[in-house]
């Protein structure tokens, strides 16, 4: 049968491994399983967003409220903008699946970093737009200064941090490379790791509402997923002009988020306290990493997110150190397939991290006796 050619292009996305495939094929206890691969906030949500859950369990045959009112009320006072400036999907990765489309068809470019959210690609092949990429792996501006000049594109994407390297550009040199870029180039912001880059540095913070009356032609995205702690609820959102959320609504299933995921959001943002407290115990964290990598001799991308790059050069095989920490109980994700010998670890909680150490201990040793074979 012949299918859509676009598709020929297309990559299947590979998502981190989950618990069950692990107790499966390796006989690990699930309980001895550490899920390292998602970059999910490992302290959960706040005990407020589980019990509003649990009083609205008796009402699901209801459907949900098609226009968000209340998350995107929230969420408009939490950002200073117009509800009209909102729009909310399942996981921001919908949001960029309508952006993609409403932008882009077998004509259009799009422009974004080597090594950065597999998603923007994937999306752009479903459309037939060609995709341009910049030389480094890291966000590098003048690269895509001069690709945009060379070859134009209808979308620019910044990831700010970027997933899965986790460094970050500044908000002034960011501003710096918008204020020269075409006001008919959609610059998609994507801020799924906002809340960690701007505890970390104030620098690096970028105010929705400030960007989008700056540069009327950008969208940022932002997400509970990450630092919200409710990727099993899929929901994120796209803050822009007007006329580029009306256009997105085009595109839009009805019904998209489900009552029980508007109410955790809802719920979510009223304790933004817990959430600062759980971002402040991952950089604390993050530093037993950095000091791990140092000790060994390994480099790392200094992260503004909630996870770590651990590069190891010509001393291992990224793939196989992945592979045995599988073995053993540890997700983490390996980054072969972008083509980098890195891999890429979630900040766990204190006892996970240990456990971490240790493994990755055993795992290292293991690979020498390999060698030396
Ligand atoms: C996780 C992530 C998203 C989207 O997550 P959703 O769960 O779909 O909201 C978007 N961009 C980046 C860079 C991410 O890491």
């Amino acid at each position: 049968m012949e299918f859509n050619k676009v598709l020929n292009d297309c990559k299947i996305y590979e998502a981190g491994k989950p618990i069950e495939l692990v107790v499966r094929e390796y006989g690990v206890d699930e309980k001895d399983i550490i899920k390292l691969a998602s970059n999910e906030n490992p302290y959960g949500t706040s005990p407020d967003v589980t019990k509003k859950i649990q009083t609205l369990a008796q009402n699901m045959f209801v459907y949900p409220d098609d226009s968000m009112y209340e998350l995107k009320e929230a969420l408009s006072s939490k950002f200073s903008v117009h509800s009209e400036n909102v729009i909310i999907g399942a996981g921001s990765d919908q949001i960029l699946d309508f952006v993609i489309k409403a932008k882009c068809d077998e004509n259009s470019k799009m422009l974004m970093s080597k090594t950065t959210f597999a998603m923007y690609e994937i999306y752009g092949r479903q459309t037939g737009a060609k995709i341009l990429k910049t030389v480094d792996d890291e966000h590098n501006l003048e690269q895509f200064e001069a690709m945009y000049k060379e070859h134009g594109a209808d979308i620019i994407f910044l990831c700010l941090p970027n997933n899965p390297l986790g460094e970050c550009l500044d908000k002034e040199e960011v501003y710096n490379f918008l204020s020269k870029i075409d006001k008919n180039t959609l610059v998609v912001v994507d801020g799924a790791y906002q809340e960690y880059a701007s505890f970390k540095n104030t620098k690096k913070a970028i105010s929705p509402s400030d960007l989008i009356e700056q540069f009327p032609n950008t969208i940022y995205l932002g997400t509970f997923s990450k630092a919200y702690a409710l990727g099993g609820m899929r929901t994120g959102y796209g803050i822009a002009q007007k006329n580029i959320i009306k256009t997105m609504y085009k595109l839009r299933p009805p019904f998209n988020i489900t009552t029980l995921s508007l109410a955790a959001c809802i719920e979510a943002l009223k304790d933004e306290e817990f959430v600062n407290k759980c971002i402040a115990k991952n950089f604390e964290q993050m530093k037993r990493y950095e000091e791990y990598a140092k000790n060994k001799g390994f480099s790392y991308i200094e992260s503004y997110t909630n996870f770590i790059t651990i590069k190891f050069d010509n001393k291992y095989i990224s793939s196989e150190v992945a592979q045995q920490l599988l073995q053993r109980g540890i997700i983490v994700r390996d980054l072969t397939g972008y083509g980098v010998n890195a891999i890429r670890i979630t900040i766990g909680t204190n006892v996970q991290n240990t456990r971490v150490f240790k493994v990755l201990d055993t795992v290292f040793e293991e690979l020498d006796k390999e060698e030396n074979l």
